[in-house]
């Protein structure tokens, strides 16, 4: 059984992930309107995956005999100036994740709940991943000019 200070914690994380999931739907939609399509599709696919997250934790708080709870979503940023706006924003948004995931693994620690700790890892590498994808890609277009940002557009296609 999972401790109430836990559920709560882990039920704030869900609602995180969904409004991260929200911010690149939006930020697909954006990509989508610009003629961008390749990144509109790796975008909608990063906005899928943020929803999986919440899933994941919702099925992990249910297994545990706890509660999982869909709570409001704010409202989240639209229009960016540029292609590398957008995944500059992304990378930012990811760093700020890891943030919230390392306070979770805090609470779970200070709640001795060692099972939650193990799962959570989980998460904290993914965040490791997320982090270095979004900062290549970053990179990548920091490089490329206008027939660059073409190409990458059609590799981004290809998730
Ligand atoms: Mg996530």
């Amino acid at each position: 059984m999972i401790t109430e200070k836990l559920q709560k914690a882990i039920n704030d994380q869900i609602t995180a992930e969904l409004w991260s999931s929200n911010l690149y739907l939006q930020m697909s939609y954006f990509l989508e309107k610009e003629g961008w399509d390749g990144f509109a599709h790796w975008m909608m696919k990063q906005s899928e995956e943020e929803k999986d997250h919440a899933n994941e934790l919702a099925h992990y708080l249910i297994k545990r005999g706890g509660e999982a709870k869909v709570d409001k979503v704010d409202v989240v940023p639209s229009g960016w100036g540029s292609v590398l706006e957008v995944f500059e924003h992304v990378y930012k948004h990811e760093c700020y994740v890891s943030e919230l995931i390392d306070s979770l693994v805090d609470v779970a620690a200070s709640e001795k709940d060692k099972a939650s700790q193990d799962f959570l890892w989980g998460f904290v590498r993914e965040q490791v991943e997320e982090e270095a994808t979004a900062a290549g890609i970053v990179e990548k277009l920091k490089k490329a000019g206008d027939n660059g940002l073409l190409f990458l557009d059609g590799q981004l296609a290809q998730r």
